[in-house]
């Protein structure tokens, strides 16, 4: 179905003001955008990426493919990598985590942040979301909406359109550039007022909502917290590996991680750096093994049975397992893991 005509961006010259939308690509910040099209109004939308997913090349995250509904509806979209402020606060987070690891009031006052700066430079009016009152749990009841708006340095200038008439008035509502009437008053976790304006506005194939990012997954969180537990910063290629593998701590500074398939064991070697350990069996299918942290003798043996525990020979008594430096190979014959043994050093 064609967009309606009013829904498409408005030339600069005629468009009423410039907002700046966060847009995940999903169904409620385009419906933000969407309301303000039709009101004239000109939309950058910024898609921000982290190392935990809400990211284009990591399909378990928040949103999804910005592009396609940009360019229907004729907006802007610009992406930015949060990168290493996003693992600040995800280090140290101000107002703490959610039921797992995830950030989210950190991470809502981070990006509003960065989008008011983008809207200082480019000398826009306002900053839209489309966050609703109530229907999430930590982030989106009033008082964190409050917050988030207060501490990213918003005040009046950040327009949640599917809920604005629950909302104070913005700025840019009250100098009448944006008509408050035709904007909503959505509230809690429901999505059939949702559902009538997508049909409305002629939007398809936008994703069904995500439960959000890695961080809220609960294995991600185990072994994402084992991490911080034994690591004074976090690196990118750490973080990397903590997508892929079965996790196994060793000792405090050691642990392995085990490819489950061979798109795993791809990872897994493009994090190797040229100090790292990696093991695996020889001749049959087998994980890649990559060990971090002290190659002792003994991480060294515990690692090969782990490896052969996963290896396509893990029935046999004994299997050989090759370990390999960057200049030194070393073949161990053992016994595969036991089952009960790893289940206590396991981090999944
Ligand atoms: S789930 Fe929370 S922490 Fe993760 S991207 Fe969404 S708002 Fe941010």
């Amino acid at each position: 179905m064609p967009p309606h005509p009013s829904m498409t961006q408005a030339s600069n010259d005629k468009s009423k003001g410039h907002a700046i939308a966060l847009f995940s690509g999903g169904l409620d910040s385009a419906l933000a955008i969407m309301l303000m099209l039709k009101q004239n109004i000109r939309v950058t939308a910024l898609t921000f990426m982290t190392h935990f997913g809400c990211d284009l090349s990591d399909r378990s995250s928040c949103g999804s493919d910005p592009y396609p509904m940009a360019e229907k509806f004729g907006f802007d979209v610009k992406l930015m990598h949060l990168g290493q402020k996003f693992i600040d606060i995800v280090e140290n987070p101000r107002y703490g985590r959610g039921k797992n690891m995830n950030v989210c009031t950190d991470c809502r006052i981070l990006m509003l942040t960065e989008a008011r700066k983008f809207m200082e430079i480019v000398k826009a009016d306002f900053v839209v979301t489309g966050e609703v009152l109530g229907q999430r749990p930590m982030s989106q009841v009033r008082n964190k909406l409050n917050l988030t708006e207060k501490q990213s340095g918003l005040r009046g200038r950040l327009l949640r359109p599917l809920s604005a008439k629950l909302c104070r008035p913005t700025q840019p509502e009250l100098s009448g550039m944006v008509d408050r009437e035709q904007l909503e008053a959505i509230q809690g976790r429901g999505r059939k007022r949702q559902l009538e304006m997508a049909a409305e506005f002629g939007l398809e194939d936008y994703p069904t909502p995500a439960s959000g990012c890695l961080l809220t997954d609960v294995g991600y969180s185990n072994r994402l917290r084992d991490l911080l537990a034994h690591t004074e910063r976090l690196s990118f290629d750490d973080l990397n590996l903590l997508k892929v593998g079965r996790h196994f701590r060793l000792d405090k500074n050691t642990k392995i991680v085990v490819g489950r398939n061979q798109a795993d064991n791809e990872k897994i070697m493009s994090c190797r750096r040229p100090h790292h350990v990696y093991l695996e069996a020889l001749g049959v299918g087998s994980p890649v093994t990559l060990l971090i942290g002290d190659a002792t003798e003994e991480n060294v043996r515990k690692a090969a049975t782990i490896t052969a525990r996963y290896c396509a020979a893990k029935r046999m008594p004994q299997v050989e397992i090759t370990a390999r430096e960057e200049q030194r190979e070393l073949k161990l014959v053992v016994e595969p893991a036991r089952d009960v043994d790893l289940s206590y050093i396991a981090v999944n």
